[in-house]
């Protein structure tokens, strides 16, 4: 159901207050902190991030984390103040969903319900969410082929979503330079063979904040249809991926760099 075999125009999804058009000519960038924090720093990253022309707000309330002692996310309080945020600045909420008891919860109060890399096969949280009437933002598993992220698609599309929104975040390689290699031929593919928008995740996509810009600009000209990037106040002090964090005002640099390659292809 996401090949371009079965449907030949390419799907447009709105999302957010605004109603941004995904999948259109324009290109819609996403960016916001890794985690909810506190109010000071989910406000300040949202009028950032609204400041220098982005479409929606990432932020994660309940996070996926490799060690159980590491931060876990706000849970409520965060998606309560991703709400308020949306609130004031009229930006998309972008948030993710790490497992079936939270669906109900972050669909309350997200626009669009992420799927972390590490559950790109949680076949059962797919199908809650093909349940779901709100885009899904699909992040390709570290270890997963492109047929098997495509066929984790089929999984909420068949299950009721035809929202789906697609997102390469960089795949786990022998490299040790970049925490993983960003492929951006997995961007043109993706356009070759579906209909759903594709976006790109360069903070994941490398890992550290100088990388960021550069991959952004050769994403946008590859194809994607957006982009979602960690930016966080205080980098320094993030309770998670502060490395791959960029600042307020490298985003507002990045956001006018980009405007002139989308015009430009
Ligand atoms: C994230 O977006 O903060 C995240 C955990 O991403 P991924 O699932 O791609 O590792
Ligand atoms: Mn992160």
């Amino acid at each position: 159901m996401a090949s371009l075999e079965v449907k030949r125009e390419k799907s447009i999804i709105e999302i957010g207050p605004e109603r941004f058009p995904l999948g259109s000519n324009k290109v819609g960038i996403i960016a916001g902190p890794c985690a909810v924090e506190s109010r000071e720093q989910l406000m300040a990253s949202a009028r950032a991030v609204k400041k220098a022309g982005c479409i929606g707000l990432r932020g994660g309330a309940f996070k996926p984390r490799t060690s159980p002692y590491s931060f876990q996310g706000m849970g409520e309080e965060g998606l309560k103040l991703l709400a308020e945020a949306r609130e004031e600045t009229g930006l998309a909420v972008v948030t993710e969903v790490i497992g079936l008891e939270q669906v109900e919860v972050v669909a309350k109060y997200a626009d669009v319900l992420q799927v972390g890399a590490r559950n790109m096969q949680h076949y059962p949280l797919l199908e809650a969410l093909g349940k779901v009437d709100k885009p899904v933002l699909l992040k390709r598993g570290m270890s997963a082929r492109l047929d098997e992220f495509l066929l984790a698609a089929e999984y909420i599309i068949s299950a009721g979503n035809g929202k789906v929104i697609l997102c390469e975040r960089g795949i786990r390689t022998f490299e040790e330079y970049v925490r993983n290699t960003l492929p951006l031929t997995a961007v043109a593919e993706l356009n070759d063979k579906t209909h759903l928008p594709v976006i790109v995740d360069p903070s994941h996509g490398t890992g550290h904040a100088h990388l960021v810009p550069s991959m952004s600009t050769a994403a946008v000209a590859a194809g994607a249809d957006g982009l979602i990037i960690e930016c966080h106040p205080d980098p320094e002090h993030a309770t998670s991926d502060g490395a791959q964090s960029i600042t307020p005002a490298s985003l507002d640099k990045l956001m006018k760099r980009l405007k002139r390659v989308a015009q430009a292809i």
